[in-house]
């Protein structure tokens, strides 16, 4: 049958003789992405300056084509091809430090029936094929069945969740931050005309980690310092890893209407503050699902009766932290209407790391992307964020003497 090509690798062993993380030099390039269309069948071809193994699978809800490749040097994102045929999306990056990914959203159920490599030939470099025929939903969920079992077979089992309690912070060390430059890698995030979120983003974080460094008073982690997409559950792990006081998630919007503009701020709660705060909620959230990443697979989460005991505290010194960052950015820079808003973002759900979620902007309005291009504004905006943390640890330092 056809669906034994799934999950088949290419010379894998023999391109790697220094074994795991001994990465290439120079990644190999995808010079091209077409995709051509004819009834009932989409074919999708990535021109590539030379041979790579891959492996390809289905996701259902929504249903999706993900393929798994080693490190490559990826075009612009501006050179994605429009998506036709049964393809309505197509996004490609990083996704781990030794694989990056494409995803295939699919507008109709459909199965992969080849996949293959053409070396080069007639002008054309090597290039990998990839043909989708439309199919039934229910052969379509058959397939993401047994994609699955495929995976659990060679992979290990999901690890244990993490433990609530965690060893005692140590007395007398500085606070610890950690620094999230949202999105990354295979997943671009909101886009503006000329913008990316992704790269907003870490510009940003990197501005602010190393004025925070600057001040001496804090040990400073970024969740990422590169263009690689790290999955929400991880970024929220970093942080409890490294028994972090502060984590400050940084994001820059889009929406429909380009006029509105402004930063705004999020912390967790079951319930949200507003429509639109709930609906950034669900965008933001989705960071997971647009890279393909299988729920199935997750280990899972923390039992919510912990996690709602734990929180409480955190919950407050969140709040407390975003009422500062207003009270500084106010005259700074423009802010949008009720600027401190709640919903259930799942990057904030550590129980023990106090977590905002910062929306520095609208990459839909043209003065806002402006700014969050200018180096100059991110400076001012970092500066005016310092002052906040500055505030909220001597004021919580006071606090605990006085107790
Ligand atoms: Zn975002």
């Amino acid at each position: 049958m056809r669906l034994t090509l799934v999950f088949r690798w290419f010379l894998l062993l023999g391109l790697m003789p220094g074994g795991v993380g001994t990465a290439s030099a120079v990644d190999a390039r995808v010079q091209n992405i077409r995709l051509g269309a004819s009834e009932g069948a989409t074919r999708l071809v990535l021109e590539m300056s030379e041979r790579v193994d891959f492996k390809v699978f289905s996701l259902d809800a929504p249903r999706r084509i993900v393929l798994d490749l080693p490190s490559l040097d990826w075009p612009d994102v501006n050179a994605s091809p429009e998506p036709k045929g049964l393809i309505s999306g197509l996004r490609f990056g990083q996704f781990t430090a030794t694989q990056s990914r494409l995803v295939i959203d699919l507008n109709t159920p459909a199965i992969v029936s080849r996949s293959f490599v053409l070396d080069p030939a007639s002008g054309f470099p090597h290039r990998l094929v990839v043909d989708l025929k439309t199919s039934s939903a229910e052969n379509f969920a058959k397939q993401v069945a047994a994609d699955r079992t495929a995976k659990r077979a060679k992979a290990p089992a999901p690890s244990a969740p993490p433990e609530i309690l965690q060893a005692p912070r140590k007395p007398n060390r500085k606070p610890v931050i950690v620094v999230d430059a949202g999105h990354g890698g295979v997943d671009p995030g909101a886009s503006g005309r000329k913008a990316r979120e992704k790269q907003v983003t870490l510009a940003f974080s990197k501005e602010l980690a190393r004025q925070l460094r600057n001040t001496g008073k804090y040990d400073v982690y970024l969740t990422r310092s590169r263009d690689i997409y790290i999955p929400l559950r991880q970024r929220v792990n970093i942080a409890r890893k490294h028994q972090a006081d502060l984590f400050m998630s940084i994001h820059a919007d889009a929406i429909k209407r380009k006029n509105v503009r402004g930063m705004s701020i999020y912390t967790l709660s079951e319930t949200a503050s507003d429509k639109e705060a709930e609906a950034l909620a669900r965008k933001e959230n989705r960071s997971d699902i647009i890279v393909g990443i299988d729920f199935d697979d997750q280990p899972p989460e923390v039992a919510d009766i912990l996690i709602d005991l734990a929180q409480r505290e955190t919950k407050n010194l969140s709040v407390k932290f975003a009422n500062l960052v207003v009270k500084n950015a106010r005259g700074t820079t423009r802010l949008l209407e009720r600027t401190h808003r709640f919903a259930g973002f799942r990057v904030l759900k550590a129980p023990d790391v106090p977590s905002v979620l910062i929306e520095l902007g609208f990459l839909t309005n043209r003065s806002d992307e402006k700014q969050l291009l200018s180096a100059g504004w991110r400076r001012k905006i970092a500066k005016s964020l310092v002052k906040s943390v500055n505030g909220f640890f001597s004021s919580s330092q006071q606090a605990r003497m006085t107790q």
